[in-house]
């Protein structure tokens, strides 16, 4: 087992848009050190496209243990359509699957959260959206994009048949239900947790073990139970009765998606992927925002860089316990947003455009 290195930040900037907006992340690493006496200490590599370039891989071994090594990972994006006709081993994503499936990262965190100087962008009337700051966790590891079996396979007549498996066990539930409980229990105690209990048995294990748990072990921590297909019609209704959500892998794929899209842009929206704790409470854990590679405006200068620089907020917070410096953080993107400094993808009527650079050198200003 490679041991953790205590703050040790791994930069994996990726391709397109991903070094762009991952420079301004290591700045602000670097103005930490150097302002705030902190000692992370910064690696940064390739993956992905950029990887499969150099290396004909979309991640080398080595790039691969310096992760497991590493306390916390933060990931730019990869791909672009250059990569798009490879086989699928080598596509920059696998490098991201990876890292997802070998670090074990079971525990998928997406905030959903309307900014108040940005409430236009939503495709939601203000009222609904405004102020919204939702939690979806998401778990990454199981359920029916693992399950076996799984592939399509000839039957009668010349058809064929295509098959997933949905399963889950009792460990695998408990672990991301503890994750979401403890997460409540830090902002306003509410879990929801959904599934489709109705027609599916792991559903129906799922809503037991989660009720369970709380029974067990969080009594003090509201919890709702909600079938998926109700929850996604509630996130559009009433988005704002919601604070933590927990869900599996599929239906959390589409929920968080849907729930991003409430708060309008895709630059803004960080995530972190979290494994188990180990017995000295060490853990493994990869930052990234939630956008892609974004190859329409890569070289451009132009991408936002918030949602990378927010992911590195919540690294601060999730894997290095500093949540005094990453609630400062997340304060300087308000005031630098309250200032009006929009990059183009954010940009409304009466604001001050800024390039990546100015937005990433603003928030540092801020920092200040
Ligand atoms: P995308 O998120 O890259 O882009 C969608 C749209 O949003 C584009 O118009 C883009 O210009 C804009 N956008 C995204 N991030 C932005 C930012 N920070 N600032 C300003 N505008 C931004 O999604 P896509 O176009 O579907 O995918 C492009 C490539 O990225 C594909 O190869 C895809 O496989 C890959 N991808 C990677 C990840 C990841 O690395 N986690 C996630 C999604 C897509």
């Amino acid at each position: 087992m490679i041991k953790i290195k205590k703050r040790k930040v791994l930069l994996l900037p990726g391709d397109g848009i991903g070094p762009e907006v991952t420079r301004e992340v290591r700045k602000i690493i670097e103005w930490f050190n150097k302002n705030k006496s902190l000692d992370f200490e910064i690696d940064e590599d390739l993956a992905g496209g950029a990887s499969y370039d150099k290396h004909g891989t979309p991640i080398t071994d080595e790039v691969f243990y310096k992760a497991l090594e590493s306390e916390v990972v933060i990931l730019g994006a990869v791909g672009g359509p250059k990569w798009d006709n490879l086989e699928f081993s080598k596509k920059p994503e696998r490098a991201l699957l990876k890292l997802r499936k070998e670090l074990k990262l079971f525990a998928n965190l997406r905030p959903a959260i309307c900014f108040k100087q940005l409430v236009d962008a939503s495709s939601l009337k203000p009222e609904i959206v405004s102020g919204l700051d939702i939690m979806i966790v998401r778990e990454l590891t199981g359920g029916i994009y693992f399950g076996e079996p799984r592939g399509i396979k000839p039957i009668d007549k010349g058809e064929r048949k295509g098959i997933n498996t949905h399963t889950y066990t009792t460990s695998e539930i408990v672990r991301v239900a503890k994750v979401a409980f403890d997460l409540a229990k830090k902002r306003a105690n509410k879990v929801t947790s959904c599934e489709k209990s109705n027609v599916m048995e792991a559903g129906q294990l799922w809503k037991e073990e989660v009720q369970a748990l709380h029974d067990k072990e969080y009594k003090d921590v509201e919890l709702n139970h909600m079938l998926a297909d109700n929850c996604a019609m509630q996130l559009l209704r009433n988005p704002k009765q919601f604070d933590v959500i927990v869900t599996d892998n599929l239906f959390g794929d589409m929920l968080s998606d849907q729930a991003s899209m409430l708060t309008g842009s895709l630059g803004l929206l960080p995530s972190a992927s979290l494994g188990a704790k180990n017995k000295n409470g060490e853990m493994r854990a990869m930052y990234e925002p939630i956008h892609g590679a974004a190859p329409d405006i890569a070289g451009k200068g132009i991408a936002n860089p918030i949602a990378t620089i927010l992911s590195f907020a919540m690294a601060l917070k999730y894997s290095l316990d500093l949540d005094k410096e990453a609630e400062g953080l997340e304060k300087a993107v308000q005031s630098v947003l309250d200032d009006g400094f929009r990059t183009k993808d954010i940009l409304t009527k009466g604001m001050k455009e800024v390039s990546t650079t100015e937005m990433g050198d603003a928030i540092i200003s801020k920092l200040k």
